[in-house]
């Protein structure tokens, strides 16, 4: 697998992530899929267990043999097939660029392909772990047919994870520390500058007798772990505002370490919001981070999402799947019982529409309440949507909030009911707080890639009511604190 790039008559299957655009040159929109080499999967797709007689890896045959006498749904081969194909050295990330942008609407967002060495398109590969691309090349692309789709999916979907340490004992001698229980209370929320990624910390408070009030105490949890540093970017905007990245990064994996007891809440599976990890994958200074973190996911069939998986099962974290699910049923879930986190599940659409495949429809929002550190009764709404349609939030979750992590990070929505129709689209943008002091919103944007924020998308959220965008690009040290009643650009 690692010769991917030297082998000049490569295929892979190619899991249809997400739209990109090219950030130099010929500025070509693209495709970037989640693969993984055919000959890694060919013999389960073609269930043949001849195809494994060469191999010397017994853990392989091992796998394949279960899953030809159990399938793909019993609980052991989902244990060991995490090992297998949650190996961050077989899955990479493979962008194809088309000339003409309509060919690329013509890819189905979360379907599966067969990509081959040779042919019409320009593709370059990037391996989960690392930035740069390490090959470039033309490649052909085919649908993968139905029942090979169908058993792709079934082989990379991920399940809720109970957690080697979610276990009485280990908890009372104080081995599992859960990052927030039900008094929890949040001081703030962090929105970190991280290039065309998005991350925000959610920081707790704590009461202060010398002070007599309640101050800052430490980042609990995690909403979305993207991070680019933008260091690799053509532009030189993006270029200039790495170093915010970077230094915002060595802050965060520090806290990983410092305190690895982390609730980690995901939007979406797309590579912008999970890419911390590739940050981290591999390092054991992160094993307590792996142990002791709690993953709050949306349900997927991807690669990189089995790499997280792996993880936590290895070293004894805990995920909880949130699945999709039609018609939605807009439960509202309080983190550990706490009033003051909330999370739900978006369901946009019918996944069995093109448009109710997207991630984008099928997400996790969050709502949190900033606390009064003067009164602990008092508190303001902010509310974090990562790239999910509002459309998907019942409204009773979504408006009246002080303070808004607006969709997409500010830019231009591809997907109806968005972009297409600014008047529809303003239908949905969450009514601000009846309150000129509280109605900020924060656009997590890199300034110029991917359309991030675009004008037009700022106009529409000014012309329902939220004021003075807060943009972490612009954010003089790359963080801006929202709390009850300042937002700290520090
Ligand atoms: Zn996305
Ligand atoms: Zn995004």
């Amino acid at each position: 697998m690692n010769a991917f790039k030297e082998d000049t008559n490569w295929s892979c299957h190619a899991y249809a992530s997400r739209f990109v655009f090219e950030e130099e040159g010929k500025m070509r929109s693209g495709i970037e899929f989640e693969v993984i080499q055919s000959s890694k999967v060919a013999a389960f797709l073609k269930r043949d267990k001849a195809m494994a007689l060469d191999s010397q890896d017994e853990s392989y045959i091992d796998l394949l043999n279960h899953y030809l006498e159990h399938g793909a749904d019993h609980e052991m081969f989902y244990q060991k097939k995490l090992a297998y194909f949650g190996n961050e050295e077989t899955i990479y990330y493979l962008t194809i660029w088309f000339d003409v942008p309509a060919e690329a609407e013509q890819i189905v967002i979360t379907d599966w392909y067969l990509l081959v060495e040779g042919g019409n398109y320009d593709y370059q590969l990037v391996p989960f772990m690392g930035d740069e691309p390490i090959a470039y090349g033309k490649c052909s692309i085919y649908l993968a047919n139905q029942q090979d789709r169908e058993t792709l999916n079934k082989l990379m979907s991920i399940r809720s994870l109970e957690g080697k340490n979610v276990n009485a004992n280990r908890a009372l001698n104080g081995e599992w520390i859960q990052a927030i229980d039900q008094n929890t209370l949040f001081w703030g929320a962090t929105v970190y500058y991280v290039g065309a990624a998005l991350c925000v910390g959610l920081l707790s408070a704590a009461y202060s007798v010398a002070l007599g009030c309640l101050v800052p105490h430490q980042t609990e949890a995690y909403f979305d772990f993207g991070y680019k540093s933008g260091n690799n970017s053509g532009n030189a905007y993006v270029r200039a505002n790495s170093n915010k990245a970077v230094a915002n990064l060595a802050i965060i994996s520090q806290d990983l370490i410092n305190t690895p007891a982390k609730t980690v809440i995901l939007s979406h599976w797309h590579n912008d919001h999970i890419c911390l990890v590739r940050q981290i994958n591999g390092n054991h200074n992160y094993d307590a981070f792996w142990a002791q973190s709690t993953w709050l996911v949306p349900q997927t069939a991807a690669p990189v999402a089995n790499i997280v998986a792996h993880n936590l099962n290895l070293y004894g974290g805990t995920m909880t799947v949130l699945p999709n699910v039609y018609p939605a049923n807009n439960q509202v879930y309080n983190v550990y019982n706490n009033p003051n986190l909330i999370l739900g599940k978006i369901d946009a659409f019918d996944p069995a529409l093109l448009a109710g495949r997207h991630p984008h429809h099928h997400g996790i929002y969050a709502r949190i309440n900033l606390i009064n550190s003067l009164n602990v009764l008092q508190y303001q709404q902010m509310l974090l949507v990562g790239d999910c349609t509002y459309s998907g939030i019942p409204n009773v979750q979504k408006n009246d909030c002080a303070y808004l992590q607006v969709c997409h990070h500010g830019g231009d929505y591809a997907l109806p009911p968005c972009a297409q129709n600014p008047v529809v689209n303003s239908l949905y943008i969450p009514t601000p707080k009846n309150d000129p002091n509280y109605r900020y919103a924060f656009y997590s944007a890199n300034g110029v890639t991917h359309g991030h924020p675009n004008a037009n998308i700022m106009g529409r959220h000014n012309a329902m009511g939220w004021t003075a965008p807060w943009r972490t690009d612009r954010a003089l040290t790359g963080r801006l604190v929202v709390t009850y009643n300042h937002i700290y650009d520090v």
